[in-house]
């Protein structure tokens, strides 16, 4: 069995929820999800993929992005949720694509403790970096759903 290469988050990270919302609103953006994905959250609103498409999701540059409605807060995500004490939910929490499944732990704010930081310092996410130790078994799980292209 080969062994895997040290990554200098070896030893994990913090990162905890506080379900403030911050990621599912704020300027415009894009939601990616696989072909997979759609299929699953279609089903979870028991729809057909054809009628998810054309309620909830967009096409940018030939891929899907979940649509965004416009709120006193920017830009939110079609299923983001707030329950009477304020706190952040997803109406799709259970079929929620990878995107939102693994922040922040993508590829690319794993490059290097320098991204990770710089991630940190510039994202409205105030879980990142705080909270309880995500392992390294975790992580890798994580970076292994991450489509890679999360940030397109
Ligand atoms: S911005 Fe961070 S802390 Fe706030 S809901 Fe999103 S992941 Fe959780």
């Amino acid at each position: 069995m080969s062994e895997r290469a040290p990554r200098w988050y070896d030893a994990g990270l913090r990162f905890e929820c506080s379900r403030c919302g911050n990621c599912c609103t704020g300027p415009p953006g894009a939601v990616w999800f696989s072909a997979a994905e759609g299929r699953a959250m279609a089903t979870a609103m028991g729809m057909s993929e054809e009628a998810f498409h054309r309620r909830y999701a967009r096409q940018i540059r030939g891929r899907w992005s979940l649509r965004e409605t416009k709120t006193s807060r920017g830009m939110d995500c079609v299923f983001l949720t707030t329950d009477p004490e304020g706190k952040a939910g997803c109406r799709l929490y259970g079929a929620r694509p990878a995107q939102c499944r693994t922040w922040p732990f993508w590829p690319e704010n794993l490059e290097s403790r320098e991204m990770w930081d710089a991630v940190r310092a510039q994202t409205p996410c105030p879980g990142m970096g705080q909270g309880g130790l995500v392992t390294i078994d975790e992580i890798l799980e994580r970076l292994g759903e991450t489509p890679g292209d999360s940030d397109l």
